[in-house]
């Protein structure tokens, strides 16, 4: 009889690949956690009790076969497990490493539930693809029949990478225009090294390449190329712009140099990690080396930032955020990763204004405590009389969220619909806009969100795509 691997988990305890300690990964840019060793991955995956109804997958935005690849994991059945991950993630590589697995598969799987500690399988899921990677098993795309038809996608960033992809499996012909010199969106020149290495990016751009998608990157749409002619060259288009416009604070001093954008200062950091020309880095404008710096906001952009001034020898980093620890939107893992390297966090805290002459000097700081509940329900903030501070600082870098920009004045479309927020309308199924054959997905639909939707978003909205090609081929027929 065939030795039964599952149900591990009341013998074998939750174990994460290895963490390198705090002091080594201060000093790069490269990923915090080491690969699974093969015994181990499957030990890990063997932990799984096989529910009958996964609630894992239930809470994985892709619907992932989380417990059959676990199954396979946990006999050495690796490149079944891959076909089956991959089968309905784009990118699970990426999802492996960065989902807040907390927040989804993890916290809802069962075993957590009864006491023990959740099934690792983010890190399973990055085993199984980077296992496939390095075997070789991930080619590129050759479709079996080379359909006419072309689909012109706004922005290579998880979402319109992952419809690229979809789309190119159907053989439709695909271009990609992105205004910056990579494709990637935010896994490039948002999300930094430590939680996501670039190669693991590029090479899938590569890959994609090679499968005959069309890369037009420096093509900014709306300056470079108008939306009504990418409309006109293309049968359908996909809008994957994501969302870019910084929220800011007001107050005294908010003009004061040395006050910067999380965004403007993360991609400075990665692209310097292409060994990229950045003279606002070089010249010290956006690199923290040597300064006292204060991150304003609690998710997972202020996370990102205060681990990226660490690694860049910061003298010191405080990060100040108006609710408490159990109410930040960041994950609770990357706090304790922050802490681990070294960052100072000022919970119940609220910038009003900046000190400083020629440059910013410091942030006055209200101490805040936790009120009555809003309408959403979370408790609100509220500034305790006179228990003001200033917290010195000579870089301050705002990570306070980010909001659309406003497509249909940019691209001078008025007819596109878009919601009160700036997102995009577009139906949450089909993800078809209300202009014909115009698709959007990802961030600029749904605002701010998470990689692992946009690329859901995507691949939905690729079927719709074709679809929407697929009819309009047979109207055109019987004509
Ligand atoms: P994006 O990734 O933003 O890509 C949009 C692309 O469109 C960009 O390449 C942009 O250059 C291009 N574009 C925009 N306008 C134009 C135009 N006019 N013409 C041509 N091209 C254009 N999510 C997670 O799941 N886990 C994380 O750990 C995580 N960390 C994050 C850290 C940071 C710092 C940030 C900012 C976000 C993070 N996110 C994380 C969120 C995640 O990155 C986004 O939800 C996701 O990238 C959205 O994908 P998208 O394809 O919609 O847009
Ligand atoms: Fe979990 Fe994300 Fe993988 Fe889904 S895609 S199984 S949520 S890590
Ligand atoms: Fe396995 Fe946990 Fe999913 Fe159940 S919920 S199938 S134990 S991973």
């Amino acid at each position: 009889m065939a030795r039964q691997p599952m149900l591990k988990f009341v013998k074998v305890a939750r174990d994460m690949p290895e963490k390198r300690v705090a002091e080594e990964r201060r000093e790069d840019f490269d990923e915090i956690y080491r690969q699974f060793a093969d015994e181990k991955a499957a030990e890990q995956a063997g932990r799984c009790s096989q529910c009958g109804v996964p609630y894992c997958q239930s809470h994985c935005p892709l619907h992932n076969n989380i417990p059959d690849w676990l199954k396979l994991t946990a006999e050495g059945r690796l490149r079944e497990a891959y076909e089956i991950s991959q089968a309905t993630n784009t990118f699970p590589e990426i999802c492996g490493r960065i989902c807040p697995q907390d927040r989804l598969c993890e916290g809802n799987c069962v075993i957590e539930q009864s006491g023990h500690g959740t099934v690792t399988i983010g890190a399973v899921e990055k085993y199984i693809t980077d296992t496939a990677w390095e075997e070789d098993w991930i080619i590129p795309i050759s479709p079996e029949v080379e359909r006419p038809e072309s689909v012109g996608i706004i922005g290579g960033g998880p979402g319109g990478l992952a419809a690229a992809d979809a789309l190119r499996r159907q053989g439709i012909q695909v271009t990609v225009y992105d205004r910056y010199d990579r494709a990637g969106g935010l896994l490039i020149y948002g999300i930094p090294g430590f939680k996501l290495e670039k190669h693991v990016v590029t090479r899938r751009n590569e890959q994609l390449e090679k499968g005959g998608v069309t890369f037009k990157l420096n093509c900014d749409v709306g300056t470079d190329i108008t939306f009504q002619e990418i409309r006109e060259t293309h049968d359908a288009v996909l809008i994957a712009t994501g969302v870019y416009k910084s929220r800011d604070l007001g107050g005294p001093g908010a003009g004061l140099p040395g006050i910067v954008k999380a965004i403007d200062y993360l991609t400075a950091s990665n692209r310097k990690s292409f060994d990229d020309e950045v003279p606002e880095y070089d010249d010290g404008t956006l690199n923290a080396e040597g300064k006292r710096v204060v991150v304003i906001g609690g998710g997972d952009t202020a996370m990102d930032c205060v681990r990226t001034a660490i690694r860049q020898d910061a003298k010191s980093v405080t990060c100040l955020y108006r609710r408490d620890r159990a109410n930040m939107p960041g994950s609770q893992r990357e706090v304790a990763n922050a802490e681990e390297e070294g960052v100072n966090f000022a919970w119940l805290t609220a910038p009003k204004g900046f000190t400083g002459e020629e440059s910013v000097s410091g942030v006055m700081v209200s101490r805040m405590r936790l009120g009555a509940p809003d309408a959403s329900g979370r408790q609100k903030p509220e500034e305790i009389p006179g228990a003001d501070y200033v917290e010195q600082a000579d870089l301050v870098i705002k990570a306070l969220g980010f909001e659309p920009e406003d497509l249909p004045v940019v691209w001078k479309e008025d007819d596109l619909e878009v919601t009160r927020w700036g997102t995009v309308k577009a139906h949450f199924q089909s993800h078809a806009t209300n202009l014909d054959g115009v698709y959007a997905a990802g961030d600029i639909v749904r605002g701010a969100s998470l990689v692992v939707w946009a690329i859901r978003d995507g691949r939905e909205a690729a079927e719709s795509i074709v679809s929407y090609l697929n009819n309009r081929s047979t109207a055109i027929a019987a004509e």
